[in-house]
């Protein structure tokens, strides 16, 4: 029988008529039911946050701009015909778009920004399915209102109801794979309990993919990108990064985690949990195998895998007399960080402190919620801004003796401090924190000496 799949195409897969040709014959060309999720067009969601930045003189400007920006690439992708049956669905839709910047009420909802940052995905959704029709497959655009991909939490974090998800999925997506039609799905953001467009976080479409594959019960993602696959580390950052063949699940959700963007963060757990194996490819260069990431079992033979970092990070430590022994205090502590919701990328404990690493954004409203500790407890804070975390993974990386060290004297010879470790967490990455303006020579030197091997 024919494998189901999921294929999804990011910002600059759909970012200009070549790319939207290229992504909509990578459609046509694959034989099977499948369903595409796609992300707005390159910049496009950028764009819309400088519009809630304040960054535009006035919303006819954004409206014009945002039509224009869809329009260039319509009018190059598309001939005559496909141009006017492209209208009929841009047109009614940007008419909504162009209400809903000028609507004051809407503005006071909690839910406004997500509601605003999921349009880019509600036009691309539009081009890339008249794209298939045009390279001769039947195509329907379904925003996530329309294809019934639930979710819930908070504004910008959002988590998919899987259970209501493949119930709604099953019955409003699987019907047109079935009949040999290509849905194409907004990606980037569910719906809420009241209705609510919820956006997943940057990058967010890959988790929309791997959830909607989940909810399928499909056999495979394909995540189509600007990239070859899943590399060593960031090519922007380390220009001799190469190809990683096939990864296990934990180590590219660990990469994903600590700064790979190549994933969103949550992706890898909906393919998982149903062994979904994903693939990543390269839209531009369809040819190249591109990266598997599955169940594999069998070590390999390099020690270390690919190298991620993550910047913008603050490390905040509290002091506490003997706070080692009291874990009550620490509780307390633990509390206050929960109540500012964000994400804690490293924890670490000596006899006396306790330090976390944090987002920069997310600096001040921990320390408020801190203060409000008992001075019993908290004795005193420390904050120190702009580091960055490094994540070195590879599964046999822990079970090496001394690698630690290596990696450390590699750390050494960059010449940078390391500020906080935290091994062990996990068993296939090493995660550290420099400063900020010495992790790219860090993530150099350990890419050339541990991967490229040519720094040894
Ligand atoms: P898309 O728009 O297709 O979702 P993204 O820009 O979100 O694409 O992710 C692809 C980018 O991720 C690449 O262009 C690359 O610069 C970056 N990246 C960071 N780390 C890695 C890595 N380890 N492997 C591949 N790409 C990476
Ligand atoms: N368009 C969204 C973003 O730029 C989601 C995505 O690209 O995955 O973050
Ligand atoms: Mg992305």
């Amino acid at each position: 029988m024919a494998m189901t799949r999921v294929m999804k195409f990011g910002g600059s897969s759909v970012g200009s008529p070549e790319a939207l040709k290229r992504a909509a014959g990578i459609v046509v060309g694959t034989e099977g039911p499948r369903a595409v999720v796609v992300s707005a067009v390159a910049g496009i969601t950028n764009f819309l946050i400088g519009v809630l930045e304040g960054e535009f003189e006035s919303m006819d400007l954004v409206y014009k701009k945002f039509a224009e920006r869809h329009m260039d690439v319509a009018r190059q992708a598309f001939g005559k015909e496909q141009l006017s049956d492209f209208m009929e669905d841009f047109g009614p839709r940007l008419e909504a778009f162009k209400a809903l910047l000028k609507d004051e009420d809407a503005r006071k909802d909690p839910y406004f920004v997500d509601n605003l940052m999921s349009q880019g995905e509600r036009f691309s959704s539009l081009l890339l399915a008249h794209a298939i029709r045009a390279a001769g497959a039947d195509a329907v655009a379904l925003t996530s209102e329309e294809a019934g991909i639930v979710a819930h939490g908070n504004s910008q974090a959002a988590t998919v109801d899987f259970a209501k998800t493949s119930i709604n999925v099953n019955l409003n997506v699987k019907p047109l794979m079935a009949d040999g039609s290509v849905p194409v799905i907004t990606g980037f953001y569910g719906v809420g309990p009241k209705g609510q467009p919820i956006t997943f976080g940057r990058g967010g479409s890959d988790y929309a993919a791997t959830a909607l594959g989940n909810a399928l019960d499909a056999d495979i993602v394909e995540i189509w990108t600007d990239v070859d696959g899943f590399m060593t580390s960031d090519p922007k950052v380390v220009p001799g990064a190469k190809v990683i063949d096939e990864m296990n699940y934990s180590e590219a959700a660990e990469l994903a985690y600590f700064g790979a963007k190549v994933l969103h963060p949550r992706s890898v757990e909906p393919a998982r949990t149903k062994h979904i194996p994903i693939y990543i490819k390269n839209s531009h260069r369809p040819e190249a195998a591109g990266t598997r990431v599955h169940n594999l079992g069998r070590p390999n033979d390099d020690l270390l895998k690919a190298v991620a970092m993550k910047v913008d990070l603050s490390i905040i430590t509290v002091n506490s007399a003997e706070i080692a022994c009291k874990p009550r205090m620490v509780a307390r502590i633990i509390d206050a960080i929960a109540e500012s919701d964000v994400c804690v990328y490293a924890i670490s404990t000596s006899l006396s402190t306790i330090a976390f690493l944090i987002h920069n954004l997310d600096v001040k409203e921990t320390l408020r919620n801190l203060n409000r500790v008992d001075s019993e407890i908290v004795e005193h804070i420390n904050v120190k801004s702009n580091v960055a975390l490094v994540c070195a993974v590879g599964d046999s990386l822990l079970a090496s003796q001394g690698f630690s060290g290596y990696v450390f004297g590699a750390v050494k010879d960059a010449g940078a401090n390391v500020e906080m470790i935290s091994e062990g967490a996990s068993d296939v990455s090493l995660n550290f924190v420099v400063p900020t303006d010495s992790v790219l020579d860090v993530v150099r030197t350990l890419h050339d000496r541990f991967i490229t091997g040519a720094g040894k």
